[in-house]
């Protein structure tokens, strides 16, 4: 007898066609309407805004995936963002983690300054303050782990708990982008919804924007489906069945890039830098990251103790493309505080430690001797390495990261 389901690798990639002509591949309907069978039967589509064959394909994947009974694919991760915030009232009180997303708290911003939400920001890796702040009021909880590029970590369970003791109708809300479904199930954390950016891990190649709601319980799988139908941001055929491509290889991609990744780290660290990633045991938290996860990802960030030298690092690399985004099959490198965490004003990045001079590095599935060799070039060019007489490179900042 087969299994129920199988393990994620396998899931990835399984696919039993109801297909009429059993393509192997699930067909794309690229179609806006479908016609009725008669005037009294409205057969089971009709409009792609309200559901489509090749979304509906990509969700009943996404949602064994994720280990979900419910997905729901929209535009982008900012989309699912949209949707779950319009669960919410006017005025309602929300409880959100002071390093989330740079797009996360613009928009979170935007809602508290109108007074549509009362948005309150602290540090989610204090558990204990955010159990205190936690009330009966409290209606919505955004939390990220590990957020990026300050790779922090949330102890997810303990605050659902406390969060659904205090309030059994809080939804607590869990944005996974920085670990994809391979790596964590946060829902098995006691998190309501769970969404995340398919624009990264889950497509993995930059080609399409997308964002993927994921949910247990059907009342909010309702709730969230009157939304997206109502303001028509279901992701479209075309994008739908292009991440049903793009996450057919996302173990083996998230396995090759984190196995990258790591050795990053420990290049980086064994030069002298301060390395963020929850992937080393130098990382503060990372005894709970690892109870949590099933491995550490592709992203990490360093400091260099001068934003001119970061500059000059950023602009040195070759085979590290400049660009804001993660996920993708190859490698990147930015300045978060210059590209994708500018629209968090100064003085907010200064509030919350946020180094100036931070650099980040995406890591993709290349070859990881020219990675390295790649970015030795530039910590040389830039003046942040040397080589002493044994011919071995050395940090000459040696900054100690506030972590
Ligand atoms: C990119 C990202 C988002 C937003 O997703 P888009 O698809 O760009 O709208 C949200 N959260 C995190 C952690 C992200 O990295």
């Amino acid at each position: 007898m087969a299994p129920k389901s199988y393990s994620l690798e396998t899931e990835l990639v399984f696919n039993k066609s109801s297909d009429q002509y059993n393509a192997s591949v699930a067909p794309l309907y690229q179609s806006a309407t479908f016609k009725q069978p008669s005037l009294s039967n409205m057969g089971e589509y009709d409009y792609t805004r309200s559901g489509n064959p090749t979304r509906t394909y990509l969700q009943n994947h996404m949602a064994r995936i994720m280990k979900a009974n419910y997905t729901f694919a929209v535009t982008s991760g900012m989309g699912c963002l949209d949707v779950i915030t319009r669960l919410l009232k006017p005025g309602d009180e929300v409880i959100a983690g002071d390093d989330l997303y740079g797009g996360t708290n613009r928009l979170l911003n935007y809602l508290n300054s109108k007074g549509d939400l009362k948005v309150h920001h602290y540090d989610t890796t204090n558990t204990e303050l955010i159990k205190s702040k936690i009330s009966s009021s409290t209606k919505m909880i955004f939390l990220e782990s590990p957020t990026n590029p300050l790779i922090k970590v949330v102890d997810v369970k303990a605050i659902a708990d406390y969060a659904h003791q205090v309030n059994p109708n809080v939804v607590v809300v869990f944005d996974n982008t920085m670990m994809s479904p391979i790596l964590m199930t946060p829902l098995d954390l006691g998190v309501d919804i769970q969404y995340e950016s398919a624009t990264k891990y889950l497509n993995g190649h930059h080609d399409l924007m997308a964002g993927i709601i994921a949910v247990r319980d059907s009342k909010l799988a309702e709730q969230v489906y009157y939304v997206i139908n109502s303001t028509g941001c279901g992701l479209s055929p075309f994008d739908s069945w292009l991440l049903s491509r793009g996450l057919r290889t996302l173990a083996i991609r998230i396995e090759r890039q984190q196995a990258n990744c790591i050795k990053i780290a420990e290049f980086l660290q064994s030069i002298g830098f301060k390395v963020r990633y929850p992937g080393i045991k130098s990382h503060p938290q990372y005894h709970l990251h690892q109870s949590m996860c099933k491995g550490s990802g592709a992203v990490l960030s360093f400091e260099t103790g001068s934003i001119k030298t970061s500059e000059k690092i950023v602009e040195n690399t070759d085979i590290f493309g400049i660009a804001v985004s993660f996920g993708c099959v190859n490698s990147l490198i930015s300045m978060p505080c210059k590209m994708s965490h500018a629209s968090i004003d100064a003085k907010t990045r200064e509030e919350r430690d946020f180094p100036e001079d931070l650099i980040r590095l995406c890591i993709g599935i290349e070859n990881i001797d020219d990675l390295i060799n790649d970015l030795t070039k530039a910590l040389l060019k830039s003046g942040a390495v040397k080589i002493n007489e044994k011919d071995e490179l050395f940090s000459v900042v040696g900054v100690e990261a506030k972590l």
